[in-house]
């Protein structure tokens, strides 16, 4: 009923999944970076899956490891629906501004390695709204569950009456090989308040199982849950505490990633790029939010008199 597909991101096996739900119809959740889409294509074959075998694309949400490989993909099950939530429709259809953006954050030699997705016909593209049942016969239903924090466009998928949940990015990060557990909170969309509220969303439907793109099938769903809050509470104060001492993003990433390989007893030894990688993303994207958060914060705790200057119009003095 579900298989894992190991897209084998940038060469590595066991960093980036895709799975496969298959009832009478069959739809793929997440589907990595432009330069998997031939592993994915090849693997799909394998399990029985040619061109036009494939009902449903469902990228959980844009990055270019969840939906990198779509518009290929699309390419070749041209039967398939595409589903995505509204906000990430745009990116799907035009990827520049997402490579773009995505590439002032990992630079020129690591974007060549993702590989550049190619757009997706807007007219295949529907709107995926929090609650929808996709079918796909067999007694195997998808609802789509809304899960904004890491993006706020991210989509999971319940797998009705199994108690298990497509998580996409809405819990962290666990890679085989390195078997810690890693906040996934990258700039420029990461919101800490929407990440827990949405992990409490989960948590509300009793889960049992995870199947989680970085990497693999999760049981004690509801165990991890908490071990997701209190890493990124853990990761909040950290962040807080070093930055008021000056801290810059790299010493932050550094002593974390230390920490990191203290927590498994590999300390002094050096984690893999892509989780190294990973935890200088997801400090960026806490400084990120606590700037956006200070911000509102100014804004509404103005000490009168910088209302009055700031705005000459509204000194309550009609
Ligand atoms: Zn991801």
């Amino acid at each position: 009923m579900v298989s894992i597909i190991d897209t084998e991101a940038l060469g590595t096996p066991m960093v980036v999944a895709a799975f496969l739900v298959t009832g009478k119809e069959t739809a793929l959740i997440d589907m990595g970076y432009q330069s998997s889409a031939e592993t994915i294509m090849g693997d799909l074959a394998e399990h029985g899956f040619g061109p036009d075998r494939l009902d449903y694309l469902l990228p959980t949400h844009v990055h270019l490891d969840h939906s990198g490989s779509l518009g290929t993909l699309a390419k070749t099950f041209t039967n398939a629906s595409i589903r995505v939530h509204p906000k990430g429709e745009r990116h799907l259809a035009d990827p520049s501004a997402l490579w773009k953006g995505a590439g002032e954050l990992f630079g020129e030699e690591l974007m060549r390695e993702f590989g550049r997705p190619q757009s997706v016909d807007r007219k295949r593209l529907k709107n995926a709204a929090d609650g929808d049942v996709i079918d796909l016969g067999n007694g195997i239903h998808l609802r789509t569950v809304w899960t904004p924090g890491h993006a706020s466009h991210h989509l999971s998928y319940e797998l009705e009456g199994h108690r298990a949940f497509f998580t996409g990015d809405a819990v962290g990060v666990c890679f085989p090989g390195f078997p810690i557990l890693t906040p996934t909170t990258p700039p420029t969309s990461f919101n800490l308040e929407k990440t827990l509220q949405s992990l409490e969303l989960i948590r509300a439907s009793s889960p049992l199982e995870f199947y989680t793109p970085h990497y693999g099938l999760v049981g004690n769903a509801t165990q991890w849950i908490d071990e997701n809050v209190e890493s990124l509470q853990s990761w909040k104060l950290s962040i807080q505490e070093m930055t008021k001492k000056g801290c810059s993003a790299a010493q932050i990433s550094h002593a974390l990633t230390d920490e990191a390989c203290k927590k498994l007893g590999r300390a002094g030894s050096e984690p893999p790029d892509h989780l190294r990688s990973l935890i200088q993303n997801s400090v960026l994207g806490f400084l990120r939010y606590f700037e956006e958060f200070e911000k509102q914060l100014s804004f509404t705790m103005m000490p009168p008199h910088t209302w009055r200057a700031a705005d000459p119009d509204c000194t309550g003095s009609k």
